[in-house]
């Protein structure tokens, strides 16, 4: 009898399985990467899942949760906010801007009972971005929960829970990071454990529950995993948080916030009535830059046409009924690069210029340059 043997190794498969001591290992370099001292849990799911399960796990009937919405996710918050039984006021801002300070202050005032107030720190999917640090403090005045979407944010700008005061802090990798999308994280500060567990409703032995993680996880001493971890996942999102220590968190979100401005001024060069979407560009985030078509061109059919050339490219419509008027520049993780950015308007220029507009594209590639630091 022949000896059996596996044909052929793989780099994905036969690893050694994810010991409970580097998963925690991976939590606490999450934890770096936020500055933060409250426990880091990494969830074994793409963002959704920790988004969604923070909620079910903080509110319920008695809450009253303020719920701003800057894009897509707000909307999805309030849906399940509501679907926990929460009193929900939705607080939504048009696309082309961000929220103000002064609006949740204005909120708090006519709603002095609202206890959790849900925000999404950027959206990749409208462009813009709040005013966190400034929101955090009217929400501490008032002793409500602070829950943020970090997602789109983490390694683009500044994500600081501790110094704003945000109690259940969501990042995925997949966006900024330059990571895998299979896993997420958050943070949790006291006030939200001591919230979740009052809470008769937050889910318990369940896929979405962040209490089987405080209870047999972390207040285990983080000695044995609820069950079979995302190995491949977990890997990578070690090895992006190591290559953003390497580069330095600073360089990263530097090279990002270089292709926004960079992105901004290219645009505005190109002319063919292309324009940034976020009017000012403190209210646009560093993660991706959303512009707006001009009337008469279909942002879905500009994005293929430049796609057709060079089908690599960082572009994509905007989703759903924002698919007409506009068009995102993913100019994040390996494409927060003046290659990409110079790629992205060179294509949507030759794509305008076909439909017959008037378009400046070295003029645009000369701001790229101009504007890049
Ligand atoms: C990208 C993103 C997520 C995660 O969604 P995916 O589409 O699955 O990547 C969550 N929240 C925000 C604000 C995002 O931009």
């Amino acid at each position: 009898m022949s000896e059996e043997s596996i044909a052929v190794t793989h780099p994905f498969l036969d690893l050694a399985p994810l010991s409970a001591d580097r998963f925690a290992s991976i939590e606490d370099r999450v934890a770096r990467l936020l500055g933060t001292e409250q426990d880091v849990v990494i969830m074994q799911g793409e963002a959704l899942l920790p988004l969604e399960g923070a909620i079910r796990s903080a509110s319920g009937p008695g809450t009253t949760a303020l719920n701003v919405i800057t894009g897509p996710y707000g909307q999805t918050f309030g849906n399940w906010l509501r679907d926990c039984g929460a009193t929900v006021i939705d607080l939504p801002v048009p696309f082309h801007t961000a929220v103000t300070a002064d609006r949740v202050r204005q909120a708090f005032a006519e709603h002095p009972e609202i206890d959790f107030v849900s925000l999404v720190h950027a959206e990749a999917a409208t462009g813009n971005t709040n005013p966190v640090a400034e929101i955090g403090e009217v929400i501490r005045e008032h002793g409500a929960l602070f829950y943020l979407d970090a997602v789109a944010s983490i390694a683009a700008e500044p994500v600081l829970p501790d110094a704003w005061g945000v109690d259940l802090c969501v990042i995925g990798a997949q966006k900024a990071m330059g990571g895998p999308a299979g896993v997420s994280a958050v943070s949790v500060s006291e006030r939200a454990w001591a919230r979740m567990a009052a809470n008769p409703r937050a889910p318990r032995r369940s896929y979405l529950s962040l209490l089987d993680w405080k209870e047999r996880w972390i207040d285990g001493g983080r000695t044995a995993l609820l069950h079979a971890p995302a190995q491949l996942e977990m890997l990578a999102l070690e090895a992006c948080v190591e290559r953003i220590e390497a580069d330095g968190l600073d360089a990263v979100m530097a090279r990002h916030a270089a292709a926004a401005a960079a992105t901004r001024a290219g645009v505005r060069a190109l002319g063919g009535g292309l324009e940034p979407y976020v009017h000012e560009a403190s209210e646009a985030a560093p993660v991706a830059t959303t512009l707006r078509v001009p009337s008469g061109v279909v942002a879905s059919e500009l994005v293929a046409r430049a796609l057709a050339a060079d089908p690599s490219l960082p572009l994509a419509a905007g989703g759903g009924a924002l698919a007409k008027e506009m068009i995102r520049v993913n100019h994040y993780g390996v494409d927060a690069t003046r290659s990409a950015v110079r790629a992205c308007l060179g294509a949507l220029g030759s794509a305008l210029g076909e439909q017959g507009l008037d378009v400046d594209v070295q003029g645009a590639l000369r701001a790229v340059e101009s504007a890049w630091r």
